[in-house]
């Protein structure tokens, strides 16, 4: 690191847990944020702020008025550009050292298989089950740890789904894809501003703490907001054997 670096990064390295070394896994990192919406906006700033080392933000929407209410990382003067343009712009602005790479695709098939695999953590910041699932067989198959978040309404959710530990759940073990759910969108039910931005800042501090191998992660817990009442619930949440995305093919991987 040089000077400026230790500077800009030194409230982190005075930290006795993350010091330099982890300061330096944070600059060696790649963060996949699938979503520069309301969760993406706050974990890709908080992840650009800490210095990850490249951060690639992956949106196909375009800026619309009906979101600065909530995706801070778009201005009214942005609407109508691309989301992951705009937000490469905010993201820069904080920290200019970092590589972005804007992507405006819906990624899927072997396109996100890969961009999964050259990433250290993956953030799920989308708005829907089919992209959530797809994100994480990627994961699972990768062995890539993915930080889920979710908010509608006034209630939040947040968990990570580590494959790499023996007997993890994914995501597919708490909610099964062949289940028919209904797609409660921000569009049609509305949500509450501060709610993603507190749940996206949770997937930023979780995604930090797994680049360092800090602390103890939310694997195995799925922790809920009820933002009305402002109280948490968590519930654990175990491995399905029968999963079949993580439970064959954890199999096929123990030696
Ligand atoms: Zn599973």
């Amino acid at each position: 690191m040089n000077d400026n670096q230790l500077l800009r990064y030194s409230r982190h390295i005075l930290l006795d847990q993350i010091g330099i070394e982890g300061q330096q896994k944070i600059l060696a990192a790649h963060a996949l944020v699938i979503g520069a919406g309301g969760l993406g906006s706050p974990a890709a700033l908080y992840l650009a702020g800490a210095g990850i080392g490249k951060l690639t933000i992956v949106d196909d929407d375009e800026v619309d008025l009906t979101n600065l209410q909530r995706q801070i990382l778009h201005t009214t003067e942005r609407v109508g550009q691309n989301k992951v343009d705009s937000a490469k712009i905010s993201l820069h602005a904080i920290n200019p050292e970092i590589e972005i790479v804007a992507l405006k695709e819906r990624l899927q098939g072997e396109r996100l298989q890969a961009l999964v695999h050259s990433a250290t953590v993956v953030l799920d910041c989308s708005d829907n089950f089919k992209t959530r699932h797809a994100v994480n067989s990627a994961c699972v198959t990768a062995g890539v740890p993915l930080v889920s978040g979710a908010a509608i309404s006034f209630d939040g959710q947040l968990s990570v789904f580590d494959t790499r530990t023996k007997d993890a759940p994914c995501y597919a073990c708490l909610f099964s894809p062949d289940q028919e759910f209904e797609e409660a969108q921000c569009s049609t039910m509305g949500v509450f501003a501060p709610l993603v931005g507190i749940i996206g800042t949770m997937q930023a501090a979780e995604a930090l703490k797994l680049v360092m191998g800090l602390g103890q992660s939310a694997a195995g817990r799925l922790l809920l907001l009820d933002a009305l009442a402002m109280e948490w619930n968590t519930i654990g949440i175990s491995k399905n054997s029968d999963c079949p995305v993580c439970g064959s093919l954890h199999s096929k991987l123990q030696h």
